[in-house]
């Protein structure tokens, strides 16, 4: 890219009701310009920055089998009305109306308009599962629009939507998602925290959010330093990743059950068949009819069978335990390691398998169990911590340490739906048995714009961004000086400007033929990661210059070695 043909913008003073650095510096640069409250314009300079970020969110949400959509901004009133978010969203849902008078939105989030989709095209369990994803604008009427792009009220997000024939498959994809904005954020060059997060009027286990840690986030996150446990401190119900813990009044038996893994494997290893109508529930507070026997199976990361086992009765409303004795048997994943996945209703029970003969539960260890465990009786209830109103040096839900507090900004979220909006919106299946089911759903956003200003918060200094190199607008400027009067100088600049674009560099050249100092403090609030300086006084010699924008001193590198080098 030429500077002469391209647009640059920048400002000495940032307007005065920008507030956060980010806000202040995006608006200098010439990044964005404010058109309203919440409501900006990308310019060239920010939109290249943009574009970076959707490509790496669009090579990796590929990359993890998820399918490209787009779907429109402007959703009608009766997709709302069916999933009853047309009461429920509030003044934040932006509604209009068209000339024949008809109810409209401008898209806050699209479950909606997906789940219309899936329950049209998708017929039967071969269909599934299918992932949909779009990059796209989202109006929210924020009540409070402030810090520029990271709460706007117009905004990009990616978001993507996964429907599934059982639990055991949404938590599959899930855990995918995790894994797939672990790298994003990690490609991205941030640094990130992911964190249990509420699930709201959902419940149900799964909803982590990513948040890039900046003191200007708007929200509070308390981790362990010690474990992995993080959590957004709204959360009311926080479960350390290791739950039941052996109370340490009776000492268990345990024996090597190798390759015990799944219910299919314990019974197997207890030589007992298991009915396939084995009946399971999320147990945290949950109660079985008095008098019941009832199986327990502790979920964890190898309990795909005992999830299954929950999807094939279907029941997801609660039991109650008369008393703890009820629950026969438990066992499972080893309670004490549920995987890096923070987790809420704890256990999956079966009503029907009361003739077992000794009782075994996870023993915490791969491939051990207990024996003659009863979970009521020889495990400590898990802890629920409440952390609204946690400070730092609280002990951690998971009993490994004590928590710290930090402020983090919310850059993705992944939550398991489950079926609320499958059923609202009769969004069915037929499964192998020729059975209508509801689709299992999960949803995973990533605030597009929101990272930009983000990534700034946290890399910045007294004279402007320093970009990641990824998202950077130019990954390297060169600056002529004396463009206008040497030769030399006009004749090396554009010919290592040509190599430089040849060896794959995105590089710009400063031809607007400014002074130095004016090129520099330009690049330098922009953030360009990279400067090369090219004048006569180093020619001479046949040398140029190289900074990186975090470094103190620039280097003197020979002209014949600055592709190489900077490659
Ligand atoms: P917040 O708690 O910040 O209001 P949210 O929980 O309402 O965000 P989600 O519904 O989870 O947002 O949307 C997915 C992602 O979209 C968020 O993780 C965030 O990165 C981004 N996002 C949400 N609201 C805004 C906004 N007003 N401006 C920019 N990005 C936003
Ligand atoms: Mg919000
Ligand atoms: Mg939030
Ligand atoms: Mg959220």
């Amino acid at each position: 890219m030429l500077a002469s043909r391209f647009f640059i913008s920048t400002l000495k003073e940032a307007p005065s009701d920008a507030e956060v650095t980010s806000q202040k510096l995006m608006l200098r640069a010439g990044l964005i310009r404010k058109v309203a409250a919440g409501i900006y314009t990308w310019m060239p300079m920010g939109l290249r920055s943009l574009r970076k970020v959707e490509t790496i969110v669009r090579e990796e949400m590929n990359r993890a089998g998820a399918i490209e959509v787009l779907m429109p901004a402007v959703q009608p009133a009766e997709l709302w009305q069916e999933s009853q978010r047309w009461e429920a969203y509030g003044p934040e849902l932006l509604r209009l109306k068209d000339r024949h008078d008809r109810d409209f939105v401008v898209g806050p989030t699209h479950e909606e308009v997906i789940t219309d989709v899936a329950r049209r095209e998708l017929k039967s369990y071969r269909q599934l599962p299918r992932h949909f994803y779009q990059v796209q604008t989202k109006f929210r009427d924020e009540i409070r629009p402030r810090f520029g792009v990271m709460r706007g009220r117009e905004f990009t997000m990616k978001d993507g939507y996964s429907f599934h024939a059982d639990y055991a498959d949404l938590e599959r994809e899930y855990r995918n998602m995790y894994d797939t904005y672990t790298r994003i954020f990690t490609r991205l060059g941030l640094d990130f925290r992911a964190v249990a997060a509420d699930t709201g009027s959902i419940g149900g286990t799964g909803s982590h959010e990513f948040h890039v840690i900046a003191e200007t986030g708007e929200d509070d996150i308390a981790y362990c330093p010690d474990s992995d446990f993080a959590a957004n401190v709204e959360l009311a119900e926080a479960f350390g990743p290791g739950v039941a813990r052996p109370s340490p009044s009776r000492s268990l038996e345990k024996v090597h059950t190798p390759g015990v893994k799944t219910i299919a494997d314990l019974a197997d290893y207890l030589k007992i068949p298991v009915e396939t109508t084995v009946k399971a529930i999320v147990v945290k507070g949950d109660e079985t009819p008095a008098g019941e026997p009832v199986l327990l199976m502790v979920r964890g990361d190898h309990e795909l069978n005992a999830i299954k086992a929950q999807k094939i009765e279907g029941i997801l409303s609660p039991l109650t335990f008369a008393s703890p004795e009820d629950i026969l048997v438990a066992f499972g994943a080893n309670p004490g390691s549920l995987g890096p996945i923070g987790f809420k209703g704890r256990v999956i029970m079966d009503r029907t398998v009361a003739a077992m003969a000794d009782f075994v539960i996870g023993a915490n260890d791969d491939d051990w169990h207990y024996v003659g465990a009863n979970i009521g009786r020889d495990f400590e209830e898990p802890e629920v911590a409440d952390l609204r109103n946690v400070v730092a040096g609280d002990p951690s839900p998971d009993g490994k340490g004590s928590l710290e507090i930090c402020r983090g900004i919310e850059v993705g979220h992944i939550f398991q739906l489950r079926t609320k909006y499958s059923e609202a919106m009769c969004c069915r299946f037929l499964d192998e048995n020729g059975r209508e089911q509801h689709m299992e759903m999960g949803c995973y956003g990533i605030g597009v714009t929101r990272i930009l200003g983000a990534a700034i918060e946290q890399n910045n200094d007294a004279r402007g961004i320093i970009w990641p190199q990824a998202i950077a607008p130019f990954e390297l400027v060169l600056c002529p000086v004396g463009l206008g009067k040497s030769d030399a100088v006009r004749e090396h600049a554009t010919r290592l400007y040509e190599s430089l674009l040849e060896a794959g560099i995105d590089v710009i050249l400063d031809d607007r033929n400014e002074r130095p100092g004016v090129m520099f403090a330009d690049w330098e609030l922009i953030g360009v990661p990279h400067r090369v300086v090219i004048g006569d006084r180093g020619l001479k010699d046949g040398l140029i210059e190289y900074q990186g924008r975090r470094d103190v001193e620039a280097l003197q590198i020979p002209l014949a070695q600055a592709v190489d080098f900077i490659r």
